[in-house]
């Protein structure tokens, strides 16, 4: 009795054709955000500050990724910080010049949504959600924005098994929205020197898995800038799509992750690189 019981839930929740249809699919389904594609022929890179601090520091931070190569840009607004005093981001604050500063500089942009009362506001600024590692596992959220239509770029938890994050981007897929970009920013592992350990094989398997497109944060993977390069050059070697990658003006003067943050000459100077090893892998850089 108990044996049948058990069957029919088993049968009602599981949906197996939902993960058949990832197996059969490995190859990336590129996913449309804003006026580019990601997971296409082309490695995207999405630059900005950790957090946007002010309308002057994300248009100069804006401008300088734009004119080094940037096809997206990134900027915190609401912050999930793990200290409670530190720097929550400026929140609303920032819809007084958002717009101005992302219509000027002509590139979409990706920022965080921490709670799901924010889905609505942020709707009229950005072509992508982005979900933070500690938001992988808020399933609720992971709902909601199954019933949005904007792509969702989904980061890897730090503690998250690769199956519990493709779990998670079912949450969103379930609810109709396929337009899931996967991110790898590093996981936490005995080691100390750096900030988190990148995880290279989960991009790897993530890419021959699944259908969705894998980027790579390697600001948070390493979070010692003179390391993000290399993460930077690794990410693009072994396949990924593309990275999203903090930069500031003044890394020393940042709200949030300031030693993570490239300055926009060091940005400039990677980009070049990263062309030269794109080219090896037969990978134009998108250009917008
Ligand atoms: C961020 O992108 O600034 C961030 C907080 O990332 P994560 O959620 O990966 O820690
Ligand atoms: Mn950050």
């Amino acid at each position: 009795m108990t044996d049948l019981k058990l069957k029919s839930t088993t049968t009602r929740f599981m949906k197996p054709e939902v993960k058949a249809e990832r197996v059969t699919q490995s190859k990336t389904v590129p996913v449309t955000v804003g006026n580019i594609s990601i997971g296409g022929p082309d490695f995207a890179v999405i630059a900005g500050p950790c957090s946007i601090e002010s309308k002057s520091q994300f248009e100069e931070t804006a401008t300088a990724v734009r004119s080094s190569g940037a096809s997206l840009l990134r900027g915190g607004i609401w912050k999930m910080r793990t200290d409670s005093q530190a720097f929550q981001g400026i929140g609303s604050e920032a819809f007084q010049f958002l717009q101005e500063v992302v219509e000027n500089t002509g590139l979409g942009l990706v920022s965080e949504v921490t709670d799901p009362r924010q889905i609505e506001m942020l709707d009229n600024f950005v072509v992508m959600y982005q979900v933070g590692a500690r938001n992988m596992f808020n399933y609720s959220l992971l709902k909601e924005l199954g019933q949005t239509r904007k792509p969702i770029l989904l980061k890897r938890s730090f503690s998250a098994l690769i199956d519990e994050w493709i779990k998670a981007a079912d949450y969103i897929t379930n609810g109709g929205n396929d337009k899931v970009i996967l991110c790898e920013r590093g996981i936490r592992t005995f080691e100390t020197k750096t900030r988190y350990t990148f995880d290279v094989n989960a991009v790897i398997w993530a890419k021959q898995n699944t259908h969705f497109p894998v980027v790579v944060d390697p600001s948070h993977a390493v979070g010692i800038r003179d390391m993000v390069p290399a993460v930077t050059y690794a990410s693009a070697a072994v396949g990924a799509d593309g990275i999203i990658v903090e930069v500031h003006p003044r890394p020393e003067e940042a709200l949030s992750d300031g030693k993570q943050s490239l300055t926009v000459p060091e940005f400039k100077k990677m980009m070049k690189t990263l062309e030269r090893i794109l080219e090896a892998t037969d990978r134009p850089l998108l250009k917008v």
